[in-house]
């Protein structure tokens, strides 16, 4: 089965390892980041030089970019997609986006006879690797049920939600929460050190209390306490994700206020230069608001 992979990032590189592994699939990919392309292709991938040349090789595709300009411009560009793609073919954006643009681009493939699923995935960079992803699927039926082998190659719960866009709406509550409970937790672990508490005492009690969270676990031991903050998870990219969640609940005319709360959060840490930082990074801005640090 050929399969075209775009997009050989933090999550991208993971996921096309994984395909890789299968004896089943024979993978093509495509970044404008040379030094990603060459690692993969050392270990089996075969490098295309546009998404087109890729779509002209795969008959499905796979993106993992990091927004919605960069997929609507490797679809519809000159060497783009759709001028390679040809009818019976799947394209599966596996990106955090918002629906809108899914269902435009799902639009113009679907005039050229390509099926177009979007697929985002929660997990983070541990789950790419294990293979472990939740994977939150729209698209049309048949379609999905066609490509759910190869998802199962990246993920352990794929859930389809429902038509075109249904999988991006799904990510996009997700990552809303994710935005305020990252925010939540630096907050509270900042008051806690500040009260004199031991970061290790407040990550294993909070860990059995109520104030639980993903956030908390995932990012206090592995980041905060280790002063790790390599991403993982861009603060650039929540950023993106709580646009999207203030995006539509414009148009749909749903209040957000502790959304909107988080989201500032995420600008402050964006306007300190921690863009690329991980979303754990945010813990910063408190740290250096009252002196201390949450550290093991
Ligand atoms: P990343 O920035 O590490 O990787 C993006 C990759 O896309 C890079 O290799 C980059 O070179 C490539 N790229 C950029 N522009 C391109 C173009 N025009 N053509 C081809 N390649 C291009 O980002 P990531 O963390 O891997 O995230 C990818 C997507 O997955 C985002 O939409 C993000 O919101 C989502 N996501 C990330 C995580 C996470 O934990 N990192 C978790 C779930 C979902």
């Amino acid at each position: 089965m050929k399969v075209g992979f775009i997009g050989i990032g933090a999550m991208g590189k993971p996921m096309a390892q994984n395909l890789l592994k299968s004896a089943k699939v024979q993978l093509y990919i495509y970044d404008v980041n040379a030094a990603a392309v060459a690692e993969l292709a050392a270990q089996g991938a075969i490098p295309c030089r546009s998404p087109r040349e890729l779509a002209e090789a795969a008959a499905v595709i796979i993106m993992m970019l990091p927004n919605a300009a960069i997929v609507e411009t490797t679809l519809t560009g000159e060497q783009g997609l759709l001028a390679g793609g040809t009818a019976g073919h799947t394209i599966i954006d596996m990106s955090s986006v918002a629906a809108a643009s899914t269902h435009r681009m799902a639009a113009l493939a679907q005039a050229k006879g390509i099926e177009y699923i979007d697929a985002p995935v929660s997990g983070g960079v541990a789950g790419a690797v294990a293979g472990t992803l939740t994977i939150m699927v729209g698209g049309e039926a048949a379609a999905v049920q066609a490509i759910e082998p190869i998802l199962q190659m990246l993920g352990q719960k794929i859930y389809h939600v429902g038509a075109t866009g249904a999988g991006d709406s799904m990510k996009v509550v997700n990552n809303l929460l994710l935005g305020i409970n990252m925010a939540a937790v630096a907050e509270a672990l900042v008051l806690g050190a500040k009260s004199g508490l031991k970061p290790r005492v407040m990550l294993d009690i909070i860990k059995e209390s109520s104030g639980r969270s993903y956030a908390l676990e995932a990012k206090t031991e592995k980041f905060i306490l280790k002063n790790n903050f390599a991403a993982g998870f861009a603060i650039d990219l929540e950023y993106k994700d709580l646009d999207l969640a203030m995006e539509t609940a414009k148009n749909l005319d749903v209040p957000l206020p502790v959304g909107a709360s988080a989201q500032q959060v995420f600008a402050m840490a964006k306007a300190k230069g921690l863009g690329r930082e991980d979303i754990s990074a945010v813990i910063k801005i408190w740290e250096e608001l009252t002196g201390v640090q949450v550290r093991e």
